[in-house]
């Protein structure tokens, strides 16, 4: 059975798009609708955690491609973004003095825009986060990621059943479950 991905509700077919082929489902309750990737099956919730995550990915993905990103890919893409961003900070310092030099300038020029184009990355990537969180950590660390795929894994590992006297609701009408959920 397909399931919305926020209530839980049985999702109708809605039809296929002639362009991309993709299927699309309506859910009731939330009056929204959802292609084939967003649905979740019997009351599952949606898979927060990755299975594969390239960390220098980033570089080449445009503001919209990032904001289709889950968000511990998207974490583990600042803090990669942030310690190269660092490095060229770095070095842009330790050229600095010599930035006019004959054998420096073209060096010091290409460091520079690709310090500036790699400091919009991160800020795009803080914000974006920052919607999500409502917060974006000074320092990521390993530790930090850690334990938000574990807070991650325990709350999508629990499905969306509404329990009554321990026993929980067959079939999927919002109505049934609006009555049963006050
Ligand atoms: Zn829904």
């Amino acid at each position: 059975m397909n399931t919305c991905k926020y209530c839980s509700s049985k999702l109708s077919f809605v039809g296929q798009d002639k362009v991309k082929k993709q299927n699309h489902f309506y859910c009731g309750l939330c009056d929204l609708t959802f292609s084939q990737k967003d649905i979740c099956i019997d009351r599952a919730r949606k898979p927060l955690v990755p299975e594969s995550i390239d960390e220098l990915a980033y570089i080449n993905k445009n503001t919209k491609e990032l904001l289709k990103e889950d968000t511990i890919t998207l974490l583990h893409y600042l803090k990669t973004c942030r310690a190269e961003w660092y490095k060229m900070f770095e070095l842009l310092n330790q050229l600095y003095d010599k930035r006019h030099e004959t054998d420096v300038r073209e060096t010091y020029r290409n460091l520079h825009s690709e310090y500036e184009s790699t400091t919009k990355k991160r800020f795009i990537l803080e914000n974006i986060l920052a919607e999500r969180l409502a917060t974006v950590p000074e320092k990521i660390t390993n530790d930090y990621i850690s334990e938000m795929i574990l807070g991650a894994e325990s709350h999508q590992d629990k499905k969306m059943y509404i329990y009554i006297n321990g026993k929980h609701r067959k079939g999927g009408q919002h109505a049934k479950i609006k009555k049963s959920a006050v």
